[in-house]
């Protein structure tokens, strides 16, 4: 297929459903045990935190995801898969490699397809084809690093010779977790010398050991239950290494504890208790059932300031839509600070869109900036216009809209 009927197919594709909003979340359960990835949220917002741990929640319940993440993902399920010992075949280890993340990809963008996120197909048109290639480069680079390591492969790793404290010498996809700490997560690679643990991470792209330490610190709280004593290194694949102190890994306790204990196991809680708006909220894919959030983000975008921290989101009631171009509509809304503000160019095949009307509420997540965001003092304010589509698909946005259902 080429291009040009690539992007006529991807212009044909419905983009995805106006859907009626949900109600915000009133209250939540938290969980006995914190995920780390939940756990890094919840230093900022426990809530969050609390969320992103509880696996009972689907994809369908959270905003819709955008396609950098979903290459990503791709791109980090192919070092899982080496560590894995997934990679087979009967070529050179190189291209068993690349066949293996060709089989990924495709298969990724398959299940894209057949859902309301077809237009995120390819996903190479989300960062550009020179961005694409390097990031697939750095990735099978990892992938051949881990195959060379000659690690144990899973379940394996887990049944290997454990030592004295009852961790695995060497192991890949290691679950560790620990009722006192109430966390648990799964390490990418753990590997112990002596009284050494050496902790890495999968990360691919430019990421190194600092941007990786908030999770990889949780790791090593963990690595050490198990195993008091231990001194313990962190590392992002082929990068180089830290190691902890004793004081950062009591520091890092501490600070876990706190934003646990805020959140009882099992006891229903007021979600609004644990929320935090904030600069977290750019992140946060339930924004739209999280009331803390949408009070918030509202009290902040009439104020003029240096420096804005909250989400490229709005919403209020429809004053005017228009359809000046056969792809596109745009809608001008009063926002609930009271401002009047246009969504332009908002794809006209976003199903839902030709029945709304004039007073309805309409709700944008994670639209991008159509217009100048200062003010004429050059303060920062929170735009007044805002767009979907862009030149392309690397310029576009990739929202999620929403009907409400009172005035
Ligand atoms: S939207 Fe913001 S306040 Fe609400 S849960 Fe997410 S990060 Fe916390």
């Amino acid at each position: 297929m080429g291009p040009r009927h690539a992007a006529k197919q991807r212009s044909e594709r419905h983009v995805g459903v106006l859907k009626v909003l949900p109600p915000p979340l009133a209250e939540v359960v938290p969980p006995k045990l914190f995920t780390v990835s939940g756990a890094v949220k919840a230093q900022e917002c426990v809530l969050a935190g609390v969320l992103a741990s509880d696996s009972s929640i689907s994809g369908a319940e959270r905003l819709a995801p955008v396609p950098k993440a979903r290459l990503g993902t791709v791109l980090h399920r192919l070092v899982e898969d080496s560590a894995k010992g997934k990679i087979q075949g009967t070529g050179d280890v190189g291209a068993n490699v690349s066949h293996h993340f060709d089989v990924l990809l495709k298969d990724a963008e398959v299940e894209l397809s057949q859902s309301e996120y077809a237009t995120m197909v390819p996903l190479r048109a989300s960062v550009g084809e020179i961005t694409f290639r390097n990031r697939v480069r750095d990735a099978k680079q990892r992938a051949l690093e881990v195959l060379n390591r000659s690690l144990p492969r899973p379940p394996h790793a887990a049944s290997s010779a454990p030592t004295s404290g009852g961790l695995p010498r060497n192991a890949s996809e290691l679950w560790l977790e620990s009722g006192e700490l109430r966390l648990r997560g799964r390490t990418d690679l753990l590997s112990i010398d002596g009284s050494r643990v050496l902790i890495e991470d999968f990360k691919t792209g430019d990421v190194d050991v600092e941007d990786a330490s908030p999770q990889l610190v949780l790791y090593a709280l963990l690595a050490v239950a198990q195993r008091p004593g231990s001194s313990v290194e962190i590392a992002v694949l082929g990068g180089t290494r830290k190691k902890l102190s004793a004081e950062d890994l009591a520091a890092a306790r501490a600070s876990l504890k706190s934003k646990t204990d805020q959140a009882s196991s099992g006891a229903a809680t007021l979600a609004e208790h644990l929320a935090s708006p904030g600069s977290m909220c750019r992140h946060c894919d339930f924004r739209h059932r999280c009331r803390a959030y949408q009070t918030w983000a509202v009290s902040t975008w009439a104020n003029p300031s240096a420096e804005r921290k909250e989400p490229l989101d709005t919403w209020g009631v429809v004053l005017r839509i228009e359809r000046p171009h056969v792809q596109w509509v745009t809608i001008r809304i009063r926002d609930d600070a009271g401002r009047e503000v246009d969504l332009v160019k908002i794809d006209a095949s976003l199903s839902g869109v030709q029945q709304l009307s004039v007073g309805a509420r309409f709700y944008a997540f994670g639209v991008a900036a159509a217009a100048s965001s200062r003010d004429a003092g050059g303060l920062l304010v929170h735009p007044r216009a805002f767009r979907e589509l862009g030149n392309g698909d690397m310029q576009r946005a990739w929202p999620s809209f929403f009907v409400g259902t009172g005035a």
